[in-house]
């Protein structure tokens, strides 16, 4: 049985016309799901007998299975289940600003990065669009919140599961669906430059991360294997078009590791590839793992580092380890559940 979550407005809107019923059918079913968290089409009382049993006999509201959360003052990391038994993970945060929901977008990733207990894991599926969306409102409804913002930095490479993206990101701003300004969804990714290309000319106001991690193609093809296709160049380029159509500020991700990509000629050779750009540096202090023998770089390098980007005037933060505590890096809980 398909899940109703399976579905854009547009996608289930022909659905209806296709058996018959009428487009505002879809709207109005997306109303009920999405907005008054009605997840009982018997209960739907406004759309008629017939629809009520077609979608009875034909589709399912089923939410994920939750498996395990780990509660902290700010935080609540997830690990659901899927209908298959795999496993994902998703962290909400809790800013003064609002609750922010990081969902992944993979079964395991096959980008293989050295450091990442997702690519440890590999790739075994990419997931669905109830997957993706099940992941906000199973959380939702589980924390009786709203979620008001949405980053695809979990489990996965996204542009690696580009076409369900595309939907994800459409139910999350529909205005029947999750209602969320596109302002407020940012996607992260390794870098896969023909993509970011694809998604620059999607013209939407969704922000875009990348993990770059390096600034120097000699450190980042050790560190990241993707940069073997794409150099760093190519990746520059390509979000400088993603910047000239979307006139949005681009994210850059650096995660600090003691000795491999923490020097001074690292941060110099950062600030070069920057400057000037619409562009805006996380320095990300790596979280360690068991399985890798990575360490984080101590405090007086990540100030330094820091200090030198200032200095040059690029515009840095030194993100909070706020989820580190309950294992919020990507991956980490999936891989110990697993190991
Ligand atoms: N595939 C996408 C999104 C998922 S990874 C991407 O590469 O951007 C989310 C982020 O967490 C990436 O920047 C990734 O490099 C980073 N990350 C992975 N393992 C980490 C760790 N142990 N400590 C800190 N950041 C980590």
């Amino acid at each position: 049985m398909k899940n109703i979550f399976d579905y854009t407005l547009e996608e289930l809107e022909k659905l209806f016309v296709a058996v018959g019923f009428k487009k505002y059918n879809a709207s109005q079913v997306f109303d009920w799901v999405y907005k008054k968290g009605v997840l009982d089409f018997s209960l739907m009382s406004n759309i008629s007998k017939n629809l009520k049993s077609f979608l009875i006999d034909n589709y399912s509201l089923d939410l994920l299975k939750i498996s395990k959360v780990i509660r902290d003052k700010k935080s609540s990391k997830y690990l659901l289940e899927l209908s298959d038994g795999n496993k994902i993970e998703c962290v909400l945060l809790k800013h003064d600003y609002g609750n922010s929901l990081c969902v992944s977008s993979q079964v395991g990733c096959n980008m293989g990065c050295a450091f990442c207990e997702s690519g440890r894991l590999k790739k075994v599926r990419d997931l669905s669009l109830s997957e993706m969306i099940l992941q906000i409102v199973t959380v939702e409804m589980e924390e009786c919140i709203k979620v008001d913002s949405v980053v695809v930095m979990g489990i996965g490479e996204p542009f690696d599961n580009f076409e369900v993206l595309k939907r994800f990101i459409s139910v999350v701003t529909c205005p029947y669906g999750l209602e969320i300004g596109q302002r407020h969804i940012t996607v992260s990714t390794c870098g896969l430059v023909p993509k970011i290309k694809e998604f620059a000319l999607m013209n939407t106001q969704v922000n875009l991360a990348i993990s770059l991690h390096a600034s120097s193609d000699e450190v980042r093809n050790k560190l990241m294997k993707i940069n073997r296709a794409y150099p760093i160049r190519e990746v520059f380029d390509a979000l400088d078009y993603y910047i000239f159509k979307t006139n949005r500020r681009v994210t850059i991700e650096y995660v600090l590791i003691d000795g491999i990509n923490d020097s001074e000629e690292d941060a110099l050779n950062l600030v070069s590839l920057v400057k000037g750009k619409l562009m805006y540096v996380n320095l990300i202090p790596y979280n360690e793992t068991s399985n890798f023998t990575f360490k984080r770089s101590n405090e007086f390098k990540i100030n330094k580092f820091y200090d030198i980007l200032k200095k040059n005037g690029i515009n840095v933060i030194i993100r909070k380890n706020i989820a580190g505590g309950i294992n919020a890096a990507c991956g980490q809980l999936r891989a110990k559940e697993s190991a």
